[in-house]
């Protein structure tokens, strides 16, 4: 579990709704950003909560030299989920969105 798939050969017209399971040829990531999808923040490429390990991966390189923008950007993220998901605890949202980083 966790690890994305590639799809079997599919034709055009189904190939831009299946385009954020596509890992990337070159990077094995996603090809498109996955996005939360709310309210129930779960990522909405592959279903896990958000941010999902393809999607963490992504962050890193994406902010690789920047981590305090990407700080910053995660805790925006945490304070709207919050509000989305009031019985969450507090706690548990934040080693989620915040967390899971890589000591600099
Ligand atoms: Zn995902």
């Amino acid at each position: 579990m966790g690890a994305p798939t590639a799809p079997g050969p599919v034709n055009s017209t189904t190939a831009r709704t299946l385009e954020s399971h596509v890992p990337d040829p070159e990077t094995h990531l996603c090809v498109v950003r996955l996005v939360p999808a709310r309210p129930s923040w779960q990522c909405a490429g592959c279903g896990e909560p958000w941010p999902c390990q393809v999607r963490r991966d992504r962050l890193l390189s994406e902010y690789a030299d920047d981590r305090t923008t990407l700080g910053s950007y995660l805790g925006l993220q945490l304070a709207d989920a919050l509000s989305d998901l009031p019985r969450q605890p507090a706690s548990d949202l934040h080693a989620r969105f915040l967390g899971w980083r890589r000591p600099t």
